[in-house]
């Protein structure tokens, strides 16, 4: 069975030295040792200032809303995972759904200034694919308009925009290192700012509002890791540069054995000085085509994924607004198998299905 992604394992014994030395500890969780040296090496890796590592992507999110404060309206792209968009209705502000730019997948800047009201406080947009949204526009017009700007980068562990990291962008980025991201913790995520004042926030945020034992800041939340997910994460660290070689062969193959199909594919953002490959998205003409191209797929126990269907803006606890390039887009794609240890003779198998169909 070949699914659109698989977990990576590091060696056990890399794993084991580590529970060997938590298990010595008997320190588990709270701001641990391990904790500490996974936020260390995350930040030298990826070259960012400040970041806190969570329990998962979904609450690096809404503790991002909750430092900004944010109440009211907040702008934002219908083309991402669920957990964007339902993160903002959580901390019970107003999404308001701007369309996507049809070559690159993210939201689109010369639609934000017309959705902006009084009611607005913030552009929560998704580097949808690990693929950069429009940075400097959005910066533009976020200065202009007195708006905050939060980037839900799920999908962007090691993308490189105009030489930094993408995560330092924003008054607030986010990440997710669930087990099916490209690097992960089992579950996990983290939260990313240049900002001293936010950046202690968001750890009272973490941790209850703690001040001390005994005493509380703010209306915190339990947003921590454990010790065991910081020993996955240093573990699949060291792999990192050789998986992401990996996934760029296989990425290119696909891109190359697929470029004479009625197919469309992800535009990467001008000014992207590393992408990181961790998705290979295909825009189909139809979604009937879709649709009888994902049977013959599973015919062959080749198991795609429609990442991201449906748009966002049609959801039932959201309010409708039209975004006709999203609705359009949505329906059509599909994200192709794509991890460190997919065979070349599978990825010829899947490529000879499409093109057969
Ligand atoms: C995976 C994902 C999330 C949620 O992350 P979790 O760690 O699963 O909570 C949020 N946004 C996007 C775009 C994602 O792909």
């Amino acid at each position: 069975m070949i699914n659109v992604t698989k977990v990576f394992l590091p060696p056990k014994e890399q794993l084991y030295a580590y529970f060997d030395a938590i298990i010595a500890r008997a320190w588990v969780t709270n701001n641990g040792p391990l904790v500490n040296e996974l936020e260390l090496k995350l930040r030298s890796y990826l070259g960012v200032d400040k970041l806190l590592f969570l329990n998962n992507g979904t609450i690096a999110i809404q503790i991002a809303i909750k430092a900004l404060d944010l109440k009211g309206e907040i702008i934002t792209t219908p083309f991402s995972y669920v957990a964007t968009t339902s993160s903002i209705v959580w901390e019970s502000c107003t999404p308001v759904f701007v369309d996507i730019d049809p070559a690159t997948l993210n939201i689109n800047p010369e639609l934000i200034e017309q959705a902006i009201t009084p009611e607005t406080k913030a552009i929560l947009a998704t580097h949808v694919f690990g693929n950069p949204c429009a940075i400097d526009k959005i910066q533009a017009i976020a200065d202009r308009h007195g708006l905050k700007v939060i980037y839900d980068a799920a999908h962007c562990f090691g993308t490189v925009y105009r030489g930094k990291s993408v995560f330092s962008f924003g008054d607030i980025s986010t990440a997710s290192f669930h087990a099916t991201k490209l690097f992960h913790t089992t579950e996990g995520g983290a939260v990313f700012t240049n900002d001293d004042f936010l950046f202690r926030k968001m750890g009272l945020l973490r941790n209850f509002g703690h001040t001390s034992p005994v005493t509380f800041e703010n209306a915190g939340v339990n947003g921590k890791n454990s010790e065991f997910h910081a020993a996955m994460g240093l573990s699949v660290l060291t792999h990192m540069n050789s998986i992401t070689e990996k996934r760029k062969e296989q990425w290119l193959y696909y891109r190359e054995k697929l470029k004479q199909l009625p197919l469309q594919f992800l535009e990467i953002t001008e000014g992207t000085t590393n992408y990181n490959y961790s998705y290979f998205p295909i825009i189909l003409e139809s979604e009937e085509k879709l649709l009888k191209m994902v049977e013959a797929l599973n015919l062959q126990y080749i198991y795609p994924r429609r990442y991201f269907y449906p748009s966002l803006n049609t959801l039932d606890f959201v309010t409708h607004r039209p975004c006709p390039v999203s609705e359009s887009i949505a329906p059509r794609v599909l994200c192709l198998p794509l991890y460190h240890d997919l065979s070349f003779a599978e990825q010829e198998m899947i490529v000879r299905v499409i093109a057969s169909n």
